[in-house]
C-alpha cells in the first residue's frame, strides 16, 4: 500500500517500457520551477483583478459578493434556498431559531439537458417550477418566504440581490441569460405562475454559500472553496486593499469570489498546459474557457484520464496498443478515477481492472500499474495547483488560524485530495495554521443563511 501524501511513482516489470511511459507523461509533472511560476502569475492576476486601472485584464474576476457579514447568531426564522449549478437543482426549506438550523428540507430535481442547454426562460420556467412543487408538496403554500439563490456561476453583482451572469461554465449553455440579472429571470418566471410569495433577497455564488456555512460552522473560517464538478474560491478581503473600489464601499470586509475557474484563460498559464489539456478543451461544451478548472474538475477529470491513455495505448506503451473505447468522450468518469486511486493506497488492482475492463482494455500487470500511475499525477497535478493558491490565500489573509470550507464531490471522494491538500498546503505556506473543514451542503444551506444576512442588512440600513 502507497500513502496518497507521497508522489506517484511508477514500477514496472520492463525497465525500458518504464523508461518511455515517465517520459511521455513528463510534462504532467509539475517542476519547482513551474510551481514558482504558477504563484507568480496567480499572485499578479490577482492585483491587476483588484487593481483600478489594471495594465490588462486579468483572468480572475475577483468580484464583490455584496457580503460583508457573517452569520452572528440572531438569525431566526423561515427560509428557502435554491442551489443550482450541477444537474442536480435542489430547493431547500430551512428554520433559524437564534443562529441555529432547528429544521431543514431539502428536495433534488434532475436537470435534463434541453433546460441546461435550451432558452434561459425555460431553465428558470423550470426553476419556478419545482419551488412550486415542493411549497406544495411541503405543505408551505399561501405564505411569503425569503429566498437565498445560489447560482454557481461567474456574476457580476450590483447589489446583494443582483447577478449578471458573466459566461456559462460546466454543462449549462443557455442562450439569453449572458448580461442578464438572474435574479430578474427567477423573478419574472416566479411571478408568471402566481401561486408563488416569494422574495429573492440574495443571490450568491456556491463558494460564497460555503463561506457563509464555514462560518456558522466556526467562525475563523475566511476562506472556502468548491473542488466538484467545477472548482472555484472566495474568501474575505480588507476593504481597503480592493483598490478598484476605493471609495464605493463603507464597509471594512467583504467576501471575494475570486472565480479562479477561469486563471489562465488569459494566456498565463499556458506554461503548463499539455496537448491532453487542450483535447479536453476542444471536447468541452464551452471552448476556451476555464483553463484552471479544466486542469483537473471533476467535469473534466474523467476526460483528461482517458487522453492519457489513448496517447499511450497509441503509442504502443499499454495494452498492446489496443484502443478499445478510449476514443469515446465521457467513457471514463472522474469517479473511476477515484477508484484507480483507492486501488493504489490499498495496493490492490481490483478497481482498476474494471475501469479498464470497462474501455474494453485487455490489460496485463504493468498495463494496470500504468493506468494507476497516470491516475496518480493528473490527481497530484490538481492538487498542486488547488493548494499553490491556497497557501498564497492563507499568506496574504494572516489570520492566527484561518478555517477552509470545502464543498465538492472531488473533496468528498478522491481519496487523495484531502491528505495531499494538508501536507502541500503546509509546504507552500509554512508556519500558518489552517485546517480543512467539509462544509457539507454548504452552498444550499450557505444560501439560507445568506438571506438571513441580507435581511438584517436591509435592516440595519433602514435605522
Ligand atoms: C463556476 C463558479 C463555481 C464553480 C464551482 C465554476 O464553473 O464558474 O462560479 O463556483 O464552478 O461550482
Ligand atoms: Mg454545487
Amino acid at each position: 500500500a502507497v500513502s496518497p501524501t507521497t508522489r506517484p511513482k511508477l514500477t514496472l516489470s520492463n525497465p525500458e517500457l518504464e523508461r518511455k511511459v515517465m517520459e511521455c507523461l513528463s510534462p504532467l509533472v509539475l517542476t519547482e520551477d513551474q510551481q514558482q511560476k504558477v504563484r507568480e502569475v496567480f499572485l499578479d492576476e490577482m492585483r491587476l483583478g483588484l487593481a483600478a486601472n489594471p495594465e490588462r485584464t486579468s483572468s480572475l474576476l475577483m468580484e464583490n459578493t455584496f457580503i460583508p457579514e457573517l452569520p452572528d447568531g440572531t438569525e431566526n426564522g423561515e427560509y428557502l434556498a435554491l442551489d443550482l449549478g450541477g444537474t442536480h437543482f435542489r430547493v431547500i426549506y430551512v428554520r433559524m431559531k437564534n443562529g441555529r438550523f432547528s429544521e431543514e428540507v431539502v428536495d433534488y430535481f434532475h436537470v435534463p439537458s434541453e433546460k441546461r442547454l435550451g432558452p434561459g426562460q425555460d431553465l428558470f420556467e423550470f426553476l419556478a417550477d419545482c419551488i412550486a412543487e415542493f411549497v406544495q408538496k411541503r405543505n408551505l403554500g399561501g405564505r411569503n418566504f425569503q429566498l437565498g439563490f445560489t447560482f454557481s456561476f461567474p456574476m457580476t453583482q450590483k447589489s446583494l440581490d443582483v447577478g449578471i451572469l458573466v459566461s456559462w461554465t460546466k454543462s449549462f449553455n443557455c442562450p439569453g441569460v449572458v448580461g442578464e440579472d438572474a435574479v430578474k429571470m427567477l423573478n419574472d418566471a416566479i411571478h408568471k405562475r402566481k401561486d408563488l410569495d416569494i422574495t429573492v433577497k440574495a443571490i450568491l455564488n456556491d463558494t460564497t454559500g460555503t463561506l457563509v456555512m464555514g462560518a456558522y460552522m466556526d467562525k475563523r473560517c475566511a476562506l472556502a472553496m468548491i473542488l466538484g464538478t467545477g472548482c472555484n474560491g472566495c474568501y474575505i478581503e480588507k476593504v481597503e486593499r480592493i483598490e478598484k473600489w476605493l471609495g464605493k464601499h463603507l464597509e471594512s470586509e467583504m467576501i471575494v469570489d475570486i472565480e479562479w475557474g477561469a486563471f489562465g484563460d488569459n494566456g498565463v498559464l499556458d506554461f503548463i498546459k499539455t496537448d491532453w489539456d487542450r483535447a479536453v478543451d476542444d471536447q468541452s461544451l464551452l471552448v476556451h474557457s476555464y483553463t484552471f478548472e479544466k486542469y483537473f474538475a471533476g467535469k473534466y477529470l474523467g476526460d483528461l484520464y482517458r487522453e492519457i491513455l489513448l496517447t499511450l495505448t497509441k503509442k504502443g506503451l499499454m495494452c498492446g496498443g489496443k484502443i478499445g473505447n478510449l476514443h469515446t468522450h465521457g467513457a471514463i468518469t472522474t469517479t473511476s478515477v477515484s477508484r484507480i486511486e483507492s486501488d493504489t493506497f490499498k495496493g490492490l488492482l481490483e478497481e482498476t481492472k474494471m475501469v479498464l475492463n470497462d474501455v474494453k482494455l485487455n490489460h496485463d500487470d504493468d498495463d494496470l500499474h500504468i493506468a494507476q500511475y497516470v491516475a496518480g499525477i493528473i490527481s497530484y497535478r490538481g492538487i498542486t495547483l488547488v493548494s499553490l493558491i491556497t497557501g498564497i490565500l492563507l499568506e496574504r489573509m494572516q489570520r492566527n488560524h484561518c478555517t477552509v470550507a470545502i464543498d465538492g464531490s472531488l473533496f468528498k471522494h478522491h481519496p487523495r485530495f484531502r491528505p495531499l491538500m494538508e501536507k502541500l498546503i503546509s509546504e507552500f505556506a509554512p508556519g500558518r495554521s489552517f485546517d480543512l473543514r467539509l462544509a457539507h451542503d454548504g452552498s444550499g444551506k450557505g444560501a439560507a443563511l445568506a438571506a438571513a444576512i441580507a435581511e438584517r442588512l436591509e435592516q440595519k440600513r433602514s435605522l
